[in-house]
């Protein structure tokens, strides 16, 4: 198998050279002509069931060109047989819950879990039942009728990090759905690990440039037939011109989370004994990663890294307040730093109980570390806390 950094450079582009083209054309048709009648009756039953088509995509929704590149190529990183792009992360996960059979049946996740999950879970929208289970209890929450079990590592917010060949031996017969968002195929592979989904909010490092929203989930073949079964129906797709940006972004994902990933491990030693600051955490230290799961299941502890302000929420938001290079703002993965509020945005629709027992508190703020000079970004966090402990 090629290295990392020749996949993400040339995955999905086998077809350019026969088509005589060096760039992946976008292909923007909503329908196709087809070839005899019965070649497009021949599509439409293989389209229907999930499959590839023959000679014509038959209808945009059924299946897009530009869309299929780059989910080849996000399949080869993760190690899939296949990958199944819809238009955001939420719809993603979605498809996937209905995918599995979720509806109507039981689920278990771990949290913290995002907080958009979190929400979509708890609401009962989709009628599933949901026990939420500490990374420990999987196996004891296993009902007959689980239909999976949902998990992130590291999670968000809160950079908890998860074995995933530990909660896939407790759920034994049961698939697991790993949100592997955080870490990128560049660090962490969950197929390798047992899981049965590798899942991402493309909108995050994927993109890597804060301008499109996108999720993608990689599989076996026949789950990706029921995936597209799915969005099909849901008609939860991915734009072709989206597609195409996440294409563009690919050959420099390595290098941007590595250049990222560097910072954050410089930015958490700076933080060493900063007044104001009670505690940081980023997976690079042993106190956030006290199994060992950095070097075993991940290849590097990641750019995102947390710290919470002694003064609490007000001391937060003056944090928030002060910052000036790096912006106030939710998402991740971009190739500038963010800084956010858990409690107050991104898990904001996280009930409060469910908050405090996973370690989302009001002095807590979630940083996505981008590629800037190191010594920048630090000067603006530390003129910001200091701004903040001044009151
Ligand atoms: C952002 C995010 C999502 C949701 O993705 P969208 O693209 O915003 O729909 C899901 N999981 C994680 C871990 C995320 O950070």
């Amino acid at each position: 198998m090629r290295g990392l950094e020749t996949q993400v450079v040339h995955g999905g582009r086998e077809d350019l050279h026969e088509l005589g083209v060096h760039a992946p054309p976008i292909d923007r048709s909503t329908t196709y002509p087809v070839g005899s009648l019965q070649d497009g009756i021949d599509d439409v039953d293989e389209l229907a069931a999930g499959g590839h088509p023959n000679s014509s995509p038959v209808y945009g929704r059924l299946y897009n060109p530009t869309v299929a590149r780059w989910e080849r190529a996000i399949a080869e990183l993760e190690h899939a047989e296949e990958a199944v792009a819809f238009g955001s992360g939420m719809a993603t996960i979605t498809a996937t819950l209905l995918a599995a059979g979720a509806a109507g049946r039981h689920l278990v996740a771990i949290r913290p879990v995002y907080g958009g999950t979190d929400h979509l879970l708890t609401t009962g929208l989709l009628g599933t039942r949901v026990t939420w289970a500490t990374a420990d209890a999987v196996a004891a929450a296993i009902e007959a009728d689980t239909a999976l079990v949902l998990m992130e590592t590291p999670s968000n917010p809160t950079l908890a990090l998860v074995d995933i060949a530990d909660v896939v031996a407790q759920a034994g017969d049961v698939p697991v759905l790993v949100d592997n968002t955080f870490a990128t195929p560049i660090l962490q592979r969950p197929l390798e690990h047992g899981a049965t989904w590798a899942l991402h909010s493309a909108t995050k490092a994927l993109g890597g440039h804060g301008d499109v929203i996108a999720g993608v989930v990689a599989c076996d073949a026949e789950r990706a037939r029921t995936l597209r079964q799915v969005r099909i129906a849901t008609g939860a797709l991915l734009d072709p011109q989206a597609a195409y940006l996440l294409h563009r972004s690919l050959p420099t994902l390595a290098l941007r989370v590595r250049a990222a990933q560097d910072n954050a491990v410089e930015l958490t030693k700076r933080f060493d004994g900063r007044a104001g600051v009670s505690r940081v955490c980023h997976p690079s230290r042993p106190s956030c990663d006290p199994d060992g799961i950095v070097g075993r299941q991940m290849d590097g502890p990641g750019s995102l890294l947390t710290f919470e302000m002694e003064g609490g929420f007000d001391a937060a938001a003056r944090v928030m307040g002060a910052v000036e290079l790096i912006t106030p703002a939710v998402s991740l993965g971009s190739t500038d730093t963010l800084i956010e509020h858990p409690a107050g945005l991104t898990h904001r629709v996280v009930a409060e109980d469910a908050q405090s027992s996973c370690g989302i508190t009001p002095g807590l703020l979630r940083v996505s570390v981008g590629i800037e000079g190191v010594d920048d970004i630090w000067d603006d966090l530390d003129r910001a806390i200091e701004v903040a402990n001044r009151g």
